[in-house]
């Protein structure tokens, strides 16, 4: 939670002064009424400075997360994060990679983000996969990339964010780092809400630009989304994470299990990086 919400707000006084301002919403759709505070300075890192990015494979370990045909979404989000790491390094010239695992490991979602912050990483991309739930009629026509950045959330976008953020149910100390965060206490939305990203601007502009490389080659766009995702909300930095294919599609299981497929995404995910490096000094 950034410093000066901390301050303002303890969680009991945040959460009454939630209820009067919107009692007759719904939790998940409410956008916190905050008191005003300056919008946040977002420094761009110095030319001389080596840019660092964070790159996270989704879930590991005990955490397996969707599965498809023959092959599960924490291995295929590793692999991808350690090719991207690799180019990255290779042709962004300066840029260093920090991953949060390069093996089969469980890493809490809290200690994904301090790695970021910690380092005080000047991108944070998290590599996941799609799926459609298993009991729905027609999930395996269901195709598309779609890039996520850390939002209050709305309306029927929602699926992705609880099934991202359940991973926290397998954290045994989630209570002490999510300062009482639990995924099925409607309460949670709000804390999230008040945890919101104030790199949220350079966030949306590195989703939709990693969404335009993807198109360019012809994937189906789902499009960018703003959600509470718990993986992503204590950024101190952009952050986003994009599902590269549905792995509850049989052709897409294939795709991002191949190289070729593997390559392609790697690469549209270096070129938006490219591109939001040149916007940025230019803005
Ligand atoms: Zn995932």
């Amino acid at each position: 939670m950034p410093y000066y919400i901390k301050k303002l707000l303890s969680f009991k006084t945040a959460v009454a002064a939630l209820f009067i301002a919107t009692s007759s919403c719904a939790y998940a759709q409410t956008v916190p009424v905050l008191p005003s505070s300056p919008p946040p300075v977002v420094q761009l890192a110095p030319a001389n400075k080596p840019m660092t990015i964070v790159v996270d494979a989704g879930h590991g370990g005990k955490d397996g997360s969707t599965r498809g045909l023959f092959s599960r979404e924490k291995d295929v989000a590793l692999q991808v994060a350690l090719l991207l790491g690799q180019t990255i390094e290779k042709e962004i010239p300066g840029c260093k990679v920090i991953y949060t695992r390069t093996e089969d490991v469980f890493i809490p979602l809290y200690e994904r983000i301090d790695i970021a912050n910690r380092a005080h990483a000047d991108l944070f991309i998290s590599i996941h996969c799609n799926s459609m739930p298993s009991n729905m009629r027609g999930r395996t026509g269901v195709s598309g990339v779609e890039t996520l950045v850390s939002g209050s959330g709305r309306l029927g976008e929602q699926d992705a964010a609880v099934r991202e953020n359940a991973s926290i149910l397998l954290e045994k100390d989630y209570k002490d780092n999510y300062e009482g965060y639990n995924p099925n206490d409607p309460e949670s939305f709000i804390i999230l809400s008040l945890m919101k990203n104030a790199y949220r601007r350079q966030s949306i502009k590195l989703a939709g630009l990693i969404q335009q490389q993807y198109i360019k080659v012809g994937r189906v766009d789902r499009g960018v989304k703003e959600q509470s995702l718990a993986v992503l909300a204590k950024a101190g930095m952009p952050a986003v994470l994009t599902e590269i294919g549905f792995i509850s599609n049989p052709t897409e299981e294939e795709y991002i299990n191949s190289l070729e497929g593997r390559e392609e995404i790697v690469q549209n995910i270096k070129n938006a990086i490219l591109e939001y490096n040149k916007q940025m000094i230019i803005n």
